[in-house]
């Protein structure tokens, strides 16, 4: 782990297992940190963190730079360990080295947004407020995006001149410890820290120090709401971003073909299985079209190429760990138990009999009563429901206690527009697949989580702005 600029062993020397989901062969040994491992790493981020703030925005922004430069240089390797480690699809991980590389380089630009006001008070004062960068961050990241969430998602923070502690999911960080070889000299002692291990040990340590005020999580629901709780003790700033249940809505004007392509772009099925908070796994699609879509949907996902994670022609890799493929395959026959009609997959692919393997699923005649509608799968599992009423589908699309994103699919953009605003959803697509530019403010309603990520609105939430009134004598 990286722990005040050194390279160390859990203490006790504590490891967990690192399985390559494509083989189920160990191919690593990760520190399973403790409880005092996590004080350490607060202690030597709160002792590094004045320097860091003090440094002028430009000086961070240029370090931040450099971290960019760093991964970019290392792109290959990145995407290599992060297609071994979480089984997803080499060129989808090259592709997130790169998007992390944006999103450090966005970062460090506008860095000099962590600017004051001045607040008009008369003649005789003057009110101006100053940023006021937390002492600690903690940024606990789950597993489906391994190096890209470890990396992209502290260059907020670190942006805005918070020391960070970066915690990755226990099944894939081999490739954030990776990063904290890389970047072991790049920043001060202190100011980067990679620490590794169980959630409920380390992850929990984390979330609960006392001595860390600012705690963003990315992860389940279930888990946030542990991080939430253990938050509220001690009054701490979380930012949570969370899971969904996301809905694409085809409208029957909507030209089937191109829409059945974007709805499995949208699902992310592609790029990781599934594994993506942002998949749109419900699709209303209306009865009048609902039978062509069908057909349209099977034929786009039968082509996809389940296979080796290595090979750049793969599609589809395994899912990231055997805890998790048993899940997803017990929510597949949870769907055929509850009556859903399996259109396609719902099995191990043929001829690969090793490793976490599920071929991409399509279930029709959903209805909101079965888990599959309701469940965050997490896996390559599209459930299609059929509507006619256009109250009654809205109804449904927002019947779930999460609303991350959202997809709609028609010509008539007044439709579109008047149909976005009646979803309970933090990020909509019209006539997309869930691709965002950078800077768009993304974060989930409801369940789905607090604040927003990828924009200014989180570089802001690293610190506290205080005010200053001075009377003029
Ligand atoms: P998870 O909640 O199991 O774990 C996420 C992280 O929290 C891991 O690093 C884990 O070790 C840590 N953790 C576990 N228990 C903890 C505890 N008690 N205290 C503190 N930390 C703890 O999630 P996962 O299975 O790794 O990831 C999948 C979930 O993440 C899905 O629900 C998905 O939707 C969500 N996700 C959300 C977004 C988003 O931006 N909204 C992005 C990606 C993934």
């Amino acid at each position: 782990m990286l722990i005040d600029g050194q390279l160390v062993e859990a203490t006790g020397g504590g490891t967990l297992e690192s399985v390559n989901p494509a083989t189920e062969e160990v191919v690593g040994a990760v520190p399973e940190a403790t409880a005092d491992d996590v004080d350490r790493a607060v202690r030597a981020a709160e002792k590094a963190g004045p320097a860091w703030r003090d440094r002028t925005w430009t000086q961070r922004a240029a370090v931040l730079r450099q971290y960019a430069q760093v991964l970019e240089d290392n792109l290959e390797e990145l995407a290599h360990l992060d297609a071994i480690d979480s089984g997803n699809p080499i060129t989808s991980m090259r592709a997130d080295v790169q998007s992390a590389v944006g999103e450090i380089r966005y970062f460090a630009g506008i860095a000099g947004e962590t600017k004051g006001r001045t607040i008009p008070s008369g003649p005789d004062a003057l009110t101006f407020t100053e940023f006021v960068p937390y002492p600690v961050v903690a940024r606990i990241v789950p597993f489906n995006h391994p190096v890209k969430f470890a990396s992209a998602k502290s260059a907020a923070p670190l942006a805005a001149g918070c020391p960070v502690i970066v915690k990755p999911g226990e099944q894939t960080s081999l490739s954030a410890l990776r990063l904290g070889e890389l970047v072991k000299d790049l920043f001060p002692a202190g100011v980067f820290n990679v620490i590794t291990g169980n959630g409920a040990t380390a992850g929990a340590a984390l979330a609960g120090h006392p001595r860390v005020p600012r705690v963003a999580f990315t992860g389940s629901v279930a888990t946030g709401q542990r991080v939430a709780a253990l938050g509220a003790e001690q009054v701490k700033h979380l930012s949570l971003e969370l899971g969904g249940k996301n809905p694409l809505i085809v409208f029957p004007d909507a030209d089937v073909a191109t829409t059945a392509k974007a709805a499995v772009a949208a699902m992310n099925l592609a790029r990781c299985m599934g594994q993506s908070c942002g998949s749109a796994s419900r699709i209303f699609v209306h009865e009048d079209v609902s039978e062509e879509f069908l057909g349209a949907l099977v034929e786009a996902v039968r082509k996809l190429k389940v296979g080796d994670p290595m090979d750049d022609d793969t599609d589809m890799g395994p899912l990231a760990f055997r805890a998790h493929y048993d899940k997803v395959m017990g929510l597949i026959a949870s769907g055929v138990e509850e009556g859903a009609k399996l259109l396609h997959g719902g099995v191990r692919p043929e001829g690969l009999d090793k490793g976490f393997y599920v071929e991409p699923t399509v279930f029709a005649q959903v209805d909101m009563s079965m888990r599959i509608a309701r469940e965050e799968i997490f896996g390559p599992v599209m459930s299609v429901l059929t509507w006619r009423d256009y109250e009654d589908m809205l109804e449904q699309v927002n019947s779930l206690d999460v609303g991350l994103t959202g997809n709609i699919w028609t010509n008539d953009i007044s439709l579109a527009l008047r149909t976005a605003r009646r979803i309970h959803s933090g990020y909509i697509s019209v006539n997309g697949t869930g691709k965002r530019p950078i800077g768009s403010p993304f974060g989930g309603f409801k369940q789905s989580g607090i604040g927003k990520e990828s924009a200014l609105d989180e570089l802001l939430s690293y610190g506290r702005e205080q005010s200053v009134t001075v009377t003029l004598r």
